[in-house]
Formats: structure tokens, C-alpha cells, sequence
């Protein structure tokens, strides 16, 4: 089975739940492909409703991105609530919204211990053109009932400790947990709630049998189900036509500093919330297991291969606090993230019992666990309206290419950045 990366997740993480390869022929009335938050929340969703569950995933629960993310739960999309509305209208932008509230109540309701604090999200800005972008963006959410807060260059310094910083906002609704206990402990009260989760067991063959759905593994174990879902996000291989062409599965790199001494401590993040900057090609932080510093950001398309593929995340770290900077990096991960052409997530229906959902650009966290929530009401009822429109899989064009195409517009979006600072 493929293994997870030597993060910081995993070295912490409480022991993952008993998910063997599965074998022999099965019958559910839904199979989930895909054990992250999206898959395992709709799976948990669905076998509370009373149906039959089969999950599968060719790693382990948390094995992609779910497992190895900054753990920072924020609530919200790329585009600001008033252009929501008018793209979607007030519905999605309400669910949007209410993202980071879905995964902490899901977290609470299960007792699951995954270290999450509601200490809320900052963005900070590196620079003061970005200021006027980040004032609209809090007000149109504060009108919408959210508990946000300016902050000026004094107070981000306060509250990060960090250099840098032109100003910023929080947004309180938001938090930080730990992803892999988060990940294992949904797949632990999915277990209990009756689904099956088989990990080890890539999926390679998915196919229409009269009404129903058949799909394959890799060791010719096969399951029928009524309904499919595919929530398989960066990690989208090329089991359903096209769909792997309408994501840029784009590499996000994080490191952990060994743990920050006393003094230190004190003055960095002190009151622990999740933060990112405001560049285009920006960079995530925050404290995490063990009092580290974690920092994580945009890194090559290919696989690292070790610590020096992360210079660019480790500038940034001794950028923002110098005061780290003899402290020896103690863990260094990488992860996919699934990057869509207008930045939103996908939800796709190709038939109306195969749902698809992925694409979500580095912010799954929040948005994963209520869509995969969301997907699994309404497959228990019908009457519960999914939360985003329903798109056509549109695979990008020359495709193949993403990597010579994508790192040439990341050269160009760190170019821009760089001429406006
Ligand atoms: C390094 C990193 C940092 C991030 N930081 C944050 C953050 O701080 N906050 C935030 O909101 N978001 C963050 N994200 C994004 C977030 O982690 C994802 O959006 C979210 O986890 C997606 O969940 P998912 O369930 O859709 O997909 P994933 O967790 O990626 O799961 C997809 C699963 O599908 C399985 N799979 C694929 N094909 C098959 C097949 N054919 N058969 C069986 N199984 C298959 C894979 O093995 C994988 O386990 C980060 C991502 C990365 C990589």
C-alpha cells in the first residue's frame, strides 16, 4: 500500500484505524472513491442516514492531501461573498461561509481528537496595495454576520510576531487542527457507523452494469453499488474519462521547525491562529504538534527529493522570522493539491447516480468535509439541494503539458509579486 509521507502529521498521529485491502465481490448501496475528507465525510453522512458504504482508496484514510495538509480550517473561496452571490447566489455563498462551522461541529459531535482550536484565520498582507482587496473582502463577510477584525501593521506584528506585514484581518470563524487525526478519526466514526473502508485497494475500472456502478481493484476485488462517488481530488488518476485533465494536481510543500524555545514561543503566533499571505504565490503558517513553526507554500511540480527542494518555503520562513533561523528544520512533506482553471471546486453528475467533487485549490479543509457532508445528505434525500452548481467535466487543454505550463505561469505570478513589492 502506498505509504504516507514523513510529515509532522504522521509522526503525531494517533495510531490509523484497521482498514484492510478488500477482496472477493460486494454489494452497498454507495461506493466512495477516495478516503479524504471528502469521500469520509460523505461516507459518515450516509451510513448514519442507514445505507450501506463502501469506501476505497489505494493509500490509507488520509493518505493524499487530507493527511499532509497545514491544517488551517477557513471557511470561504477564492472569490469574495458579493461575487459569490452573484455567480452562484446567496445559498452557496451561505454554505461557503458556514464551511469551517460544518467541520468543527462534525469534529465536536464525534468527539473526535484532532487538537482543533477556533483560534481563527489571518490574512496578512505583504503589501499596502493589497490593504483596500482585504478590507472589502472582511467587511462583505462582517455584513454577512462574520466575526472578523482589522488588524494594522502594529497589531500583526503582535499577533504574529512575524516581519513583514503591511496589515491584515482575522476571521474568527476559522481554526486549526490536526489533519491526519482528523482524517483517521472520521474514518474511525464512519467505521463505527457501519461504512466499510478498505484502504491498499486502488480502484481501476469503474463501470455502468444496467442501473448500478461496478468498479474494479487492482487485485480484481469488485463492488457493486446503486451510487458512486469519485473524491479523489489531486490524486485523480485516469479512472473516469477526462476528469483527471480538469484538475493541475500542483505540488505544496511545508516545513517544521524542531520545537521553538520558551521566549520564542511566547512572542510567535501567540494566539495560535492559521495564517497566509496575500501574494498570489503565497505562504501558509502556523504552530503546530510540538510547539513547532510550520510553513508551507508552492513548490516544483516533480516530487522533492530532499530539503534543498525547499528553499523557496524555507526563504519565506526566515524571511517572516529571522529569529527562527538556527533552529534546525525537524520535518519537510509534500502533498497535491488539485488546481481548477477558475480556482472554484467542481461537483460534476455524469449520470444522476455518479457524483463527482474535487478541485479545491488548496482549501479543502473546511470546504471537503461540508461538501462531502452535503453530497451524502442529499444522496440520503434527494430534496437536500447540493451546495454548488453542477458543472460538465471540461478537460483543460493540452493538458500533458500542465507542468511546463504551470510552472511558467507560477514564474510570472512570482514575478508580479515581487515587481509590486
Ligand atoms: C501540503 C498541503 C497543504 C494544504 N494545506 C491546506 C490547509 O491548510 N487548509 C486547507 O483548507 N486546505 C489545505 N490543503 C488542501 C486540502 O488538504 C485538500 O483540499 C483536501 O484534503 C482534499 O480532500 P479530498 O478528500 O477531496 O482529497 P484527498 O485527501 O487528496 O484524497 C483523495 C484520495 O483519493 C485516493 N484515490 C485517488 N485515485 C484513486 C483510485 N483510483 N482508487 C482508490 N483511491 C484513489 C487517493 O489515494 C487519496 O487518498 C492542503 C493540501 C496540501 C497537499
Amino acid at each position: 500500500m502506498p505509504q504516507e509521507p514523513a510529515s509532522i502529521w504522521a509522526a503525531t498521529a494517533a495510531p490509523a484505524p484497521q482498514t484492510p485491502a478488500i477482496a472477493g465481490t460486494h454489494r452497498a448501496d454507495v461506493l466512495v472513491v477516495g478516503a479524504g475528507f471528502t469521500g469520509l465525510t460523505a461516507a459518515l453522512r450516509l451510513a448514519e442516514g442507514g445505507a450501506s458504504v463502501i469506501v476505497l482508496d489505494a493509500g490509507a484514510p488520509g493518505f493524499g492531501a487530507s493527511g499532509r495538509n497545514g491544517g488551517q480550517v477557513i471557511p470561504g473561496l477564492k472569490y469574495d461573498p458579493d461575487t459569490l452571490d452573484a455567480m452562484f447566489g446567496e445559498a452557496t455563498t451561505d454554505f461557503v461561509g458556514k464551511a469551517a462551522d460544518t467541520a468543527f461541529a462534525l469534529i465536536e459531535k464525534h468527539a473526535i481528537a484532532c487538537e482543533p482550536r477556533r483560534s481563527g484565520w489571518i490574512q496578512a498582507s505583504v503589501k499596502t496595495s493589497h490593504l483596500p482587496v482585504i478590507e472589502r473582502r472582511m467587511a462583505a463577510w462582517a455584513k454577512r454576520g462574520a466575526a472578523v477584525e482589522l488588524f494594522d501593521a502594529a497589531a500583526m506584528a503582535r499577533e504574529t510576531g512575524g516581519q513583514g506585514f503591511a496589515g491584515g484581518w482575522i476571521d474568527r470563524r476559522a481554526g486549526i487542527l490536526h489533519p491526519l487525526d482528523y482524517a483517521r478519526g472520521l474514518a474511525r466514526v464512519a467505521l463505527a457507523a457501519g461504512a466499510r473502508i478498505h484502504g491498499g485497494s486502488r480502484v481501476v475500472k469503474l463501470a455502468r452494469d444496467g442501473s448500478r456502478w461496478t468498479a474494479t481493484t487492482q487485485t480484481g476485488a469488485v463492488v457493486s453499488a446503486e451510487q458512486a462517488i469519485l473524491a479523489t481530488n489531486g490524486y485523480t488518476d485516469g479512472l473516469w474519462p477526462g476528469l483527471k485533465a480538469t484538475v493541475i494536481p500542483a505540488s505544496s510543500f511545508q516545513v517544521a521547525t524542531a520545537p521553538l524555545p520558551a521566549d520564542l514561543l511566547a512572542r510567535i503566533l501567540p494566539g495560535r491562529p492559521a495564517v497566509s499571505d496575500t501574494r498570489r504565490i503565497g505562504n501558509y503558517f502556523r504552530i503546530g504538534p510540538g510547539n513547532r513553526l510550520m510553513m508551507g507554500g508552492r513548490g516544483s511540480f516533480g516530487e522533492p527529493t530532499g530539503l534543498p527542494d525547499y528553499h523557496r518555503i524555507l526563504k519565506a520562513l526566515h524571511g517572516f522570522f529571522p529569529q527562527v533561523r538556527d533552529l534546525p528544520i525537524d520535518f519537510h512533506w509534500s502533498g497535491r493539491v488539485a488546481m481548477t482553471r477558475d480556482h472554484l471546486p467542481h461537483l460534476h453528475r455524469p449520470f444522476p447516480n455518479l457524483t463527482i467533487a474535487l478541485g479545491y485549490n488548496g482549501r479543502g479543509v473546511a470546504m471537503a468535509s461540508a461538501l462531502g457532508t452535503a453530497i451524502g445528505a442529499h444522496l440520503l434525500h434527494p430534496a437536500a439541494p447540493l451546495p454548488l452548481a453542477v458543472t460538465r467535466i471540461a478537460p483543460m487543454p493540452v493538458h500533458d503539458l500542465h507542468p511546463l505550463y504551470a510552472t511558467a505561469a507560477i514564474h510570472y505570478y512570482r514575478l508580479r509579486d515581487a515587481l509590486e513589492h
